[in-house]
């Protein structure tokens, strides 16, 4: 395989014994790689001037006294000598017991060490291999409900594919007792494949082997519950103290998820063994003041529990589901009630197929969008089910995260992340207020963004997926415009690794489903990429795929295969990115969604193919267009009236979710797609 200097990101040296000088390309502020030189013998001249996010200089260079690089901690003096250190890895502040524990939300990254407070600061060492990287893979998150006490410690973790450290620098010189608190709450599968997954790692405090090969789960008994490891009279010496924990060479580094293996931390508590007065006097009244609330809550609860108010009726659609092994995080129905003021309309964001969507707020701050499915739907439970169970093990940062699902009385709603740009749809076409300036590389992102998710969707993920419901309402925007999928409520499991799937029943979207799978039924991983293929070309034009430029022209794919036999392809793309715009990457993107839009399956790249083809790295095939392919067009039709029938009954007969739809507005869900005549223009090749 020949590597890509553009694909190079990071460079790890640390760890090596390394001596002399730190090489001045390597500080060099044009690099455009991380660089991890971190744990090495370096003069402590040679340091770098400045401190940067993209250079891991901790304990670089050699020195007895100060092992730390001048550059970054200066910016921060330590203010005052401190007896105690409470932080709440990856989490917000929070106190528990009158003792705080310090916001630790600040991102992390494969390589790097930026000391944000004055008293301490984190690097951290390892890229997650085999994942698209983004900050956020460090910090792992579960918002749903944990038993344990003082659950709001192990909400959030900070973890690291190879090597963490927190280091103290203004601790008074002394002993000190340490805990640290676990919890895996990630690799928590337990009769699935997840199970597999185990997560060891080495702990060393002060750099000495505290706790080896440490397993979590094994020391907790299980996942989802905390373990406190104590050790005392841990010696801080020159006001620093250095908590390591670092992958041990067992355990997991890739499978059974991406970017969620390597040492990880909940919280971190550190106490002087040698200066109590003022302390232990907040520690009392805290201890006081947290128990009466403790039994305040208990009598309020009991009170309520025995005039019925917390009893919930079990509904028979939650038997039905307690077969389901649930990979996810499960909410209660109050915790969702309080994050969306009670479901408030002000607080609803849209409406789909499954019913409303609400935006809500946890406790700890965590935005979310809830996915309330409508009672009245009669696939509610199946769809319900599929996408629970799918979503749960799928995890890429080109797919709408979930964190959980709430089954209780009549509600079925699933909590998912919030994306603060909506969909593509709105951002492309849009009313004016609400659609967004998307310029030419932020479209080439979107629909690279789309291809990857799709890559791992088919090829790479444990459990292979065609998603059958591709367009652009089903592709959500970040606050960075990064395109995630969502909406895997149809997806399909391709259990038997076979290429060809059929199913009797059709669900996707009209004008984005490939003809096959519209006339046919017949329905394989290509045919998302001709759904993708659509979905590109409306990136690329900014239109709606039902765009008509003369009434000789059917629809924007149409269009775009007119303009290329004219060789006119860049009369396709946006006329809002006026001039200023990669005119060859525009071409080629174009070209690629045609030839994902081919009427014939398997002249379809795969989206591999396609991820490939987008980047400028494989050549693209010109597409074959064979009028012919598709039988005489009266077969066509009827299979379109066909369609068209069973689209009204569905809509009719439960007024939700139909499984073929048409979009007229594809931001607002409804149709005018009502003749089988106008379904047919759809379609003709
Ligand atoms: P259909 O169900 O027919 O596929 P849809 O994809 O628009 O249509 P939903 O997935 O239920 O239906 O979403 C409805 C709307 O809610 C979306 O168009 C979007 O505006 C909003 N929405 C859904 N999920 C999120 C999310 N995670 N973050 C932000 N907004 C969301």
């Amino acid at each position: 395989m020949v590597l890509d200097p553009d694909d190079l990101q990071y460079i790890y040296l640390t760890s090596n014994l390394l001596n002399g000088s730190i090489p001045e390309w390597i500080k060099s502020k044009d690099n455009r790689y991380q660089i991890d030189v971190s744990y090495n013998n370096f003069s402590k001249d040679s340091e770098p001037s400045t401190c940067s996010e993209y250079l891991n200089v901790f304990k670089s260079a050699s020195s007895p006294n100060n092992s730390l690089s001048e550059a970054c901690w200066d910016n921060h003096p330590c203010k005052e000598v401190q007896y105690s250190l409470h932080i709440n890895c990856g989490g917000r502040e929070i106190t528990i017991r009158g003792v705080k524990y310090e916001d630790d939300r600040d991102l992390g990254g494969g390589a790097k060490f930026v000391p944000v407070r004055p008293n301490w600061g984190t690097s951290s060492t390892g890229v997650f291999w085999d994942t698209n990287i983004t900050s956020e893979d460090y910090i792992a998150n579960n918002v749903s409900a944990l038993g344990m006490e003082n659950s709001q410690l192990y909400t959030n973790a900070r973890l690291t594919p190879l090597s963490l450290t927190y280091y103290a620098n203004c601790l008074g010189d002394g002993n000190y007792t340490v805990k640290l608190h676990f919890a895996e709450i990630i690799i928590r599968g337990n009769r699935s494949y997840r199970s597999v997954g185990r997560r060891i790692f080495d702990v060393y405090i002060q750099e000495k082997l505290v706790w080896k090969d440490f397993d979590i789960v094994k020391e907790a008994k299980g996942v989802d519950k905390e373990v406190i490891k104590e050790t005392k009279a841990v010696q801080v010496k020159n006001k620093t103290l250095e908590i390591r924990f670092h992958w041990s060479g067992k355990g997991t580094t890739a499978s059974p998820r991406r970017g969620i293996y390597g040492p990880l931390i909940s919280a971190i508590s550190v106490e002087s063994e040698f200066k109590h007065s003022k302390r232990d006097m907040r520690i009392v009244v805290g201890i006081s003041v947290g128990a009466s609330i403790v039994c305040l809550s208990f009598l309020i609860c009991g009170i309520l529990c025995w005039k019925g108010c917390l009893m919930d009726s079990q509904p028979s659609r939650e038997e039905v589901l307690k077969g389901l092994d649930l990979q996810t995080g499960l909410f209660t129905l109050r915790q969702i009630k309080a994050a969306t003021n009670n479901f408030d309309p002000l607080n609803k964001i849209g409406e789909g197929g499954f019913g409303p969507v609400y935006k809500g707020i946890l406790l700890d701050g965590t935005i979310i969008a809830v996915k309330q499915l409508s009672s009245k739907s009669k696939q509610g439970n199946r769809e319900f089910v599929n996408e629970i169970g799918l979503i749960s093990c799928l995890q890429h940062p080109n797919l709408v995260k979930m964190y959980g699902c709430c089954i209780e009385g009549n509600q079925l709603l699933l909590v998912y992340e919030y994306l603060e740009n909506n969909s593509l749809a709105r951002a492309l076409y849009g009313p004016d207020d609400d659609s967004l300036n998307l310029d030419w590389p932020t479209r080439h992102k979107i629909c690279l963004g789309i291809a990857k998710g799709l890559a791992y969707l088919h090829e790479e993920s444990a459990v292979k997926v065609v998603h059958r419901d591709i367009k652009t309402t089903n592709v959500l925007l970040d606050q960075d415009l990064n395109a995630k999928i969502s909406d895997f409520g149809l997806a399909r499991l391709d259990e038997d690794e076979n290429t060809h799937i059929s199913t009797k029943t059709i669900a996707g979207t009209i004008g984005y489903m490939a003809p096959e799978y519209a006339l046919w039924g017949c329905l394989t991983y290509k045919t998302d990429v001709y759904s993708f293929g659509i979905v590109a070309l409306e990136t690329v034009a900014g239109k709606n795929m039902k765009y008509r430029p003369d009434e000789n022209i059917q629809c924007l794919l149409d269009w775009a295969l007119v303009l290329q036999r004219e060789g006119n392809l860049l009369e396709l793309v946006d006329p809002r990115l006026g001039s200023d715009f990669n005119k060859k990457e525009a071409i080629r993107t174009i070209k690629v969604a045609l030839l994902c839009a081919n009427p014939t399956a398997a002249l379809r790249p795969i989206m591999s193919a396609v991820v490939s083809m987008l980047k400028g790295r494989t050549a693209i095939d010109e597409p074959a267009l064979d009028q012919s392919i598709h039988g005489d067009d009266m077969t066509r039709l009827r299979a379109f009236e066909n369609l068209s029938e069973q689209n009204a009954q569905g809509r009719s007969s439960n007024g939700s979710r139909s499984l073929i739809r048409s979009s007229d507005a594809p931001w607002s869900g409804s149709s005018n797609i009502t003749t089988s005549a106008d379904l047919y223009k759809v379609y003709s090749f």
